[in-house]
């Protein structure tokens, strides 16, 4: 059984430029820090939903589900608890003319909407209402309930260090090309922190996944209801 995965971030960008019209900036200062700009970033968590498509087989073997591989008994997942998230950002951007007839721009504000989700998966194989069905769903309610805790801790992750990447000024030739450069440094921060919450919460998931926790449905459903379980999702 066992947790856990932000899937990939999905940026869309919604920009307003303007290249301002006053005196050149000087091109050696161009690529410096900036007066850090506004940004904002809010955290929406979705209710949590449930699949039923995946198999054993399928769960166990994900590189992308933190199950606790370490653990000395482990050797398939019954359950995952998985959370997603996709980023909307919108942003504008101003410009100044360079001597040498180059822009340099920087983002003036930015904002970011997280859209966070728990997908508890149960696999395919386990029979709807059996033991070892309300014993995974049981156990996957945990790892539903510490998301629910960790959602809101998420923004405030992101905020300072997307904040940092942002803070200075580019080169480009043009207003397109300035679009994708601050595009790319707003979108790749924002994954960068994603990711890094992403591991964090692996971990705190992870230390639900005790040994003790882990034997439980074998000890309250029988070796041989999981045994049969096994055998029917076929070789691993
Ligand atoms: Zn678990």
């Amino acid at each position: 059984m066992r947790s856990d995965l932000l899937g990939g971030l999905a940026l869309v960008a919604a920009l307003v430029a303007s290249l301002l019209s006053s005196t050149p900036a000087r091109a050696d200062a161009c690529g410096g820090a900036i007066a850090p700009p506004t940004l904002t970033v809010r955290t929406d968590a979705r209710p949590p939903t449930q699949d039923h498509s995946r198999g054993v087989a399928s769960l166990s073997k994900d590189g992308n589900l933190a199950v606790p591989r370490g653990l000395e008994n482990f050797r398939y997942a019954v359950g995952v608890t998985a959370a997603d998230a996709t980023g909307h950002t919108e942003w504008d951007m101003q410009g100044q003319a360079l001597p040498d007839g180059r822009q340099c721009w920087w983002i003036t504000q930015a904002k970011i909407i997280a859209t966070v989700s728990t997908r508890v998966f149960i696999a395919k194989e386990i029979p709807r209402g059996s033991c070892l069905w309300n014993e995974v769903v049981k156990h996957e309610a945990k790892h539903v309930h510490l998301d629910q805790q960790l959602f809101p801790k998420m923004s405030g992750l992101i905020r300072p260090r997307v904040l940092a990447a942002i803070s200075h000024s580019v080169v480009a030739r043009s207003q397109a090309e300035a679009r994708t450069l601050l595009g790319a440094l707003l979108s790749k921060a924002t994954r960068q922190a994603v990711s890094e919450f992403q591991r964090a919460r692996d971990a705190e998931q992870l230390k639900i996944d005790t040994a003790a926790e882990y034997s439980r449905p074998n000890k309250i459903c029988g070796e041989a209801a999981v045994s049969a379980i096994i055998q029917r999702a076929g070789p691993m």
